[in-house]
């Protein structure tokens, strides 16, 4: 190959694995959150069973099934390479070849759309790959190449057909789902509802999973979670994971605590932490790590804490790395290392986010590229003098690392030790299926801050850009302001610059307020303890760094639930108990848009009729799939809408 034609090849499939991560990324979101888009898919899905349901093979496809299951035969028959390397080389060889083959026009059809197939077998999702075939590959090359996945799909599992349409069959559908453990099965059973004049399609299904069982395919009943998402594929449907479930493995059973339904909540929505076992005054619940944290922003780059863990450096132990555009520095090489990897080096670093056999001089070609970006972005962060765009820039980051780091075939040392790390669930969520619950108010992002940061992951992988939307990035703006958690080392900090206006002063919660902090961090555990002026415990940050430990402010029984202050309760010198409380009440209402009505509250309530700030109720809300899923109203309507609306 020649040099120019190699820098090609790797640029495509660079994009692949880039479109890829951000397509995944994004795509959870979009089929959670977009009414147009689920309506889409809604669409297509009716459009292809009427296809389906009116012709065995699409006209559209110039090769009868038998030339098609006569090709996969061959294709079938050859064998797959075994190791990780082997495979990749296998994977992005066919994917080269299946491009090269599209530029030679018809005759070549079915040759390109069997090289991509073969690209299919190996990759580890099958079906997230199809998606992005879909949207690259030739329409008619493409057109090929699906039936070919979907007669294997069918011929692996049928015994004596290769038909949907033999109706009251049951199929064995292997379910492939970013983060799912491989082999997790439906079983699906399709049979023609008579009478209406026209095949209707109906889908029972069954996850093969103890957790997942309530749903039988042959009781009438669905479970309460939707479980199926048709697919706008032809003849080709696939099961999303169960939206419910979640709290069964989060958070882990070491953490002593569990995350339970607020007491007296019709809707359900609202949670709470409640300790799993007994814990005496003082001692220590839990300890944990936060997914993202970032300094406030007059420490970073000042050189006195480790930009990564926030720990105050001592003496001469920084690690100051030369080529860092916001002067970062580290405490440790560990904590450079473990920036580097989460977020570091997408955001400020110019080294190559894949493995250097991977890369293959990738990373030069778009060197300047990734500079001006970065460039551009660290100026105006630097402008912003707030530290939260920095930590939603590097939630973005982790998650695209993360993702990236799940597709790469060599997940070894810091990025596996990045992966296990971040696996606060079960193997079957993602950080997605995670983020998506947490509560949250409005977030406020510009289109040029969305745009300045989609250029930098671009330059970095092309095809990254596309994992962020404005709405996608406000979201993740507005949960990270509204959960995170400020770091308070030893007594806190006294000379924490204060904003002009009240109004616009960060607000992070933590009982010693937030004019005391060095930083803050999102905790997924701790971030769903709720606010009480009264608290039955706090955060306590003795090891020196972010790591958190939560501590028993009283004796606390199994099943008791946990609060801590957001906001200073104390009562100050200067204050009555009065006017302590108003302080604290306009705290809450202006960072976290709710009127508290905790016990201390109400006790010390003067007369009956205040509103603050004019809040009257909580502002919070949680998205709309989580509202439709945990009110127990979705999984039926949802499943049942899918299929049946063909007609
Ligand atoms: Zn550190
Ligand atoms: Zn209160």
């Amino acid at each position: 190959m020649s040099p120019r034609a190699s820098a090609i090849f790797t640029l495509a499939s660079v994009t692949i694995i880039g479109g890829f991560v951000a397509y995944a990324v994004y795509f959870d979101y979009k089929r959670r959150n977009d009414v147009s888009f689920r309506k889409q898919l809604k669409k297509d899905k009716k459009r292809v069973n009427k296809q389906a349901a009116q012709q065995e093979e699409s006209t559209a496809i110039p090769f009868t099934t038998e030339e098609l299951r006569a090709a996969l035969a061959k294709v079938r028959d050859e064998e797959l390479p075994e190791t990780p390397e082997a495979k990749e080389q296998y994977f992005m060889g066919h994917v080269g070849m299946g491009e090269q083959l599209c530029a030679q026009g018809p005759l070549f059809q079915l040759s390109a759309a069997l090289s991509f197939y073969r690209a299919l077998r190996v990759y580890p999702s099958p079906v997230e790959l199809i998606m992005i075939y879909q949207k690259t590959v030739p329409e008619n090359v493409f057109k090929v190449c699906l039936p070919l996945k979907t007669l294997e799909t069918l011929s692996d599992t049928a015994t004596d057909s290769h038909r949907t349409d033999q109706l009251g069959r049951e199929y064995h559908f292997v379910v492939h789902r970013r983060g799912f453990p491989q082999g997790l099965g439906l079983l699906r059973r399709l049979h023609r509802r008579s009478g209406t004049g026209s095949p209707i399609l109906e889908v029972n299904l069954r996850l093969c999973k103890t957790r997942y069982l309530p749903l039988c395919g042959d009781c009438s009943s669905y479970p309460k979670h939707p479980i199926i998402l048709a697919y706008p594929l032809p003849y080709f449907w696939v099961g999303i994971c169960p939206v419910s479930g979640y709290y069964d493995v989060f958070p882990r059973k070491s953490m002593n605590v569990s995350v339970q339904p607020a007491p007296g909540d019709a809707t359900k929505l609202r949670k709470v932490v409640v300790a799993e076992r007994d814990f005496s005054e003082g001692e220590v619940i839990y300890k944990e790590l936060p997914l993202v944290a970032a300094l406030d922003a007059d420490l970073e780059g000042k050189g006195t804490h480790c930009s990564q863990c926030l720990r105050q450096i001592e003496g001469d132990n920084a690690v100051r790395p030369e080529s860092d555009r916001l002067n970062s520095v580290y405490c440790s090489p560990e904590c450079q290392t473990k920036a580097k990897v989460q977020w570091q080096n997408l955001l400020f670093g110019l080294d190559s986010v894949l493995p250097e056999d991977l890369d293959n001089g990738m990373s030069r070609l778009t060197r300047q590229q990734r500079d001006e970006a970065q460039t551009k972005f660290t100026a105006w962060l630097k402008e912003q003098d707030k530290s939260l765009p920095l930590l939603t820039a590097r939630f973005v980051a982790r998650q695209v690392a993360l993702e990236t780091a799940k597709v790469l075939p060599h997940q070894s040392g810091a990025l596996a030790d990045e992966l296990a790390e971040a696996t606060i669930a079960g193997d079957e969520y993602s950080l997605y299926d995670h983020m998506e619950r947490l509560r949250f108010v409005d977030g406020n992002v510009s289109e040029e801050e969305t745009k300045m940061l989609c250029d930098v992951l671009g330059a970095a992988l092309p095809g990254l850009d596309k994992s962020l939307t404005d709405e996608r990035h406000a979201t993740y703006n507005g949960k990270l302001a509204y959960n995170a958690i400020g770091v308070v080392l030893g007594e806190g900090r006294d000379d924490r610059p204060t904003a002009d206006r009240p109004e616009d002063e960060t607000r992070t919660r933590t009982p010693h307020g937030t004019s005391r902090q060095v930083g803050s961090g999102y905790y997924p555990v701790s971030s769903y303890i709720v606010h009480s002026c009264a608290p039955s415990a706090r955060p306590s940050f003795s090891a020196g760094n972010f790591e958190l430990s939560l501590i028993a402010a009283q004796p606390l029984k199994k099943g008791d639930e946990i609060t801590i202050a957001w906001v200073d309760a104390s009562q100050h010198a200067d204050e009555t108990a009065e006017g302590a409380r108003r302080r604290r009440r306009i705290e809450l209402a202006r960072g976290w848009r709710f009127k508290c009505e905790c016990s201390r509250c109400l006790e010390e309530a003067t007369d009956g009729n205040e509103s603050d700030m004019g809040i009257e109720k909580d502002e919070s809300r949680v998205e709309d799939v989580v509202h439709r899923v945990e009110t127990g109203t979705s999984g039926e309507a949802y499943l049942r809408s899918a299929p049946t609306n063909v007609d």
